[in-house]
């Protein structure tokens, strides 16, 4: 059995998958944050394209040329299998995992950063907004608009912002500018900082500031690099290609793991393969999203409705949510703190298609560490806390001995994260109990939403 299975560029999908052609149920509307009547992503914010792509029910959207040829520099990614990991476990499961990290921005995210950049540019627009939790989505999105041609300004989480001090300058590198938030740029920014000076700052932050400055400039548009429905759909390319990697191993997964911050990466492995879950050709077929203890949005959050942002401008979602004013816990993976999830996501999981489950950073970081002396690939901490469930999965096939099909969503590497993996190697890492007084708080301050 091969250790790489990995396919030619002619094997690059031609289109993304969209899963709202297949839901059982549709998706619930968006609502505008004032009317709470149903609405579009706001058009001085986003590219009409990508507004036709949020709520198209087409199966298949084609991939644009010129953003497949860029998908070339990378794709298609390779898919492991984790012989030397299960070796380790005694595991008689089967490992897979497709890893993102060989993208030039270390993940999955420069697939979305790339299509975003191309429709806005394709529409007249000169600058994008957005923000950054640890910095991966800021990176990928200057990567994706200095290709395409475009200028960016990243608002970073502040608590990323001081610990990956690298992540900034690979922006800069690639043509960004880039401000810690809450910044003295934007008047929510202002604001927030005149409350609370050391404000460690959190994605709903960024969110708002990013918002604001893009409603205030004809010349641009803002970026999200989660979450909505188009970036899921663009995400869609890793799993088609997965599944056509396992064709060729003649598996087909059993379980699926994952990481979910805003829930792009997961979802876009596994959403060709929920298709599978409804259509009844593999009803048995189970797909865990991991999550931190210190944001544990799917596992504690209430399926409500909620704004996307702290400053409460972004449409209302429903979907789980910690209160979008809380601010998690700064935890490593800062990807992975955000007071909501994907819509997507929250829908397939109310239906029962999906699962969900929590774990702390520091088994999270015992299970990366093994990762790394097995499969060489130190990946990074959010990704980390799927591989713990993996481990934890792979171990109870070795109790039963059954030898189930894993597959893992390896979203990226940790080239950027050595500080966290310092941390733990030195025993000074921490484990962050759930917040549970702060999320009662925030949940006081959801909108009111008519039946
Ligand atoms: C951003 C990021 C995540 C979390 O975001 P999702 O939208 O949930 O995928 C996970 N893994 C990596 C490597 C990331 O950069």
């Amino acid at each position: 059995m091969d250790t790489k299975i990995i396919l030619t560029e002619k094997e690059i999908p031609t289109s993304w998958y969209n899963i709202q052609a297949d839901l059982p149920e549709p998706l619930p509307p968006l609502l505008h944050p004032g009317t709470k009547e149903p609405t579009i992503l706001p058009p001085p914010l986003f590219a009409s394209a990508l507004n036709e792509q949020e709520f198209s029910k087409e199966r298949y959207i084609e991939i644009p040329d010129e953003v497949l040829e860029i998908y070339k520099l990378w794709r298609p990614t390779p898919l492991f299998r984790a012989h030397r990991l299960e070796k380790a476990l005694g595991t008689p499961a089967h490992i897979y995992y497709k890893y993102e990290g060989v993208s030039p921005a270390g993940s999955h995210k420069l697939n979305t950063a790339v299509a975003q950049a191309y429709y806005n540019k394709k529409e007249g627009i000169k600058r994008l907004t957005t923000e950054t939790g640890a910095g991966q989505w800021g990176s990928a999105l200057s990567m994706g608009c200095q290709f395409i041609g475009l200028e960016l300004k990243v608002y970073m989480v502040r608590v990323s912002y001081d610990q990956k001090p690298y992540r900034r300058i690979l922006m800069e590198t690639w043509g960004a500018t880039c401000v810690p938030s809450p910044s003295e740029d934007t008047e929510i920014g202002r604001k927030i900082l005149a409350e609370d000076p050391n404000s460690t700052g959190s994605l709903g932050i960024a969110i708002s500031e990013a918002i604001e400055d893009a409603i205030g400039r004809d010349d641009s548009h803002y970026s999200l690099g989660s979450v909505v429905n188009h970036v899921l759909l663009h995400q869609t390319v890793v799993g088609q290609e997965a599944m056509k990697q396992l064709e060729k191993a003649d598996a087909y997964p059993d379980i699926i793991i994952g990481c979910i911050g805003g829930g792009s990466n997961f979802a876009g492995v596994y959403l060709p393969f929920v298709k599978d879950k409804i259509t009844g050709k593999k009803p048995d077929l189970r797909i865990i999203n991991v999550e931190p203890q210190a944001c544990p949005t799917v596992t504690k959050g209430p399926y409500t409705w909620d704004f996307g942002d702290v400053a409460g401008m972004a449409p209302i979602a429903l979907m789980n949510t910690l209160g979008h004013t809380f601010v998690p816990p700064p935890v490593h993976a800062g990807g992975l703190r955000y007071h909501g999830m994907a819509p997507i996501i929250c829908h397939l999981a109310k239906l029962g298609f999906v699962e969900a489950q929590a774990v702390y950073q520091i088994p999270t970081f015992e299970a990366a560490v093994k990762f790394a002396r097995t499969e060489g690939i130190l990946p990074a901490p959010e990704p980390a806390h799927a591989i713990k469930v993996v481990i934890d999965e792979a171990i109870k096939c070795k109790e039963s001995g059954e030898k189930k099909n894993i597959l893992l969503a390896l979203s990226g590497h940790g080239h950027f994260d050595l500080g966290a993996y310092d941390q733990y190697l030195s025993g000074k890492l921490e484990d962050y109990e759930y917040p549970e007084e702060k999320v009662k708080e925030a949940l006081k301050q959801l909108p009111q939403v008519p039946a």
